[in-house]
């Protein structure tokens, strides 16, 4: 691996050819960068090469990291892309700028209850359990439009549901890691179908986003290409 600032470079090359393959332009996608397990500093010089948003999976890790880079608060925008817990829905409304888990009614009822006024409202997507696999987390995707529809009619002040996300089961080539992408682009189509404003197809990882931009992706959610690898839970 080479610096963050070198990986970044390459991670947006790699973005930039899927796009173009895909008949798309570049600035399509937003790149997430994943820095769950890596310290603050890290984010910091991944800031200090041009990186803006920043993808967490663990509510308390996060908080200490978003505390430590406060100085660049507004500068940053927070994602939590890990499963949330209920009881700790407060303290994620008042520090991220956008969840990606949600997969019930109660934690989008809750972030809306709990967003202070102050704050842009937080943007959110639907967690979709598109490969079927009982142990995901995510909605099973026949579930998808009345959750969406619930959570699009919570008071728009305080939470926005602008699309879906996915955590597709690894496959090994292309063909078949595009299969649970199209899925999901296929639901969000749907609902967009049946009314609803969504702009937002989160998908696709270090292992898989050409296969998550050819088939729509318009955020990739990027950690090792960009932080190197991590180290296992056990020795964190
Ligand atoms: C860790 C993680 C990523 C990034 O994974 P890499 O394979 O390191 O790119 C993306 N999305 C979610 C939900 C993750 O937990």
């Amino acid at each position: 691996m080479g610096s963050i600032g070198s990986n970044l470079q390459e991670v947006k090359r790699r973005i930039e050819a899927a796009a173009a393959a895909a008949g798309r332009g570049a600035e399509s996608v937003t790149l997430l960068a994943v820095s769950k397990t890596f310290p603050a500093e890290a984010v910091r010089a991944a800031h200090a090469a041009g990186q803006r948003a920043f993808g967490e999976n663990y509510v308390q890790e996060a908080l200490a990291k978003i505390e430590a880079l406060a100085d660049l608060r507004r500068e940053l925008e927070w994602h939590l892309i890990g499963p949330l817990q209920s009881n700790k829905t407060r303290p994620v409304a008042e520090a991220f700028d956008w969840v990606h888990s949600v997969d019930r009614l109660k934690i989008a009822e809750r972030l809306a209850e709990q967003r202070p006024a102050l704050l842009p409202p937080l943007q959110l997507t639907l967690q979709v359990n598109v490969s079927g696999e009982a142990s995901k987390s995510g909605v099973a995707p026949v579930d998808v439009p009345a959750l969406a529809h619930a959570v699009a009619a919570l008071p728009k002040e305080r939470v926005r549901l602008r699309g879906l996300m996915a955590i597709p089961e690894p496959a090994g080539d292309l063909a078949a890691q595009r299969v649970p992408h199209r899925r999901l682009h296929e639901l969000l189509d749907a609902l967009r179908a049946q009314g609803l404003a969504l702009d937002t197809l989160s998908m696709g990882m270090s292992a898989d986003l050409e296969a998550a931009v050819l088939e729509g992706a318009t955020l990739v959610r990027i950690g090792s290409a960009v932080f190197g690898s991590r180290a296992p839970l056990a020795s964190r």
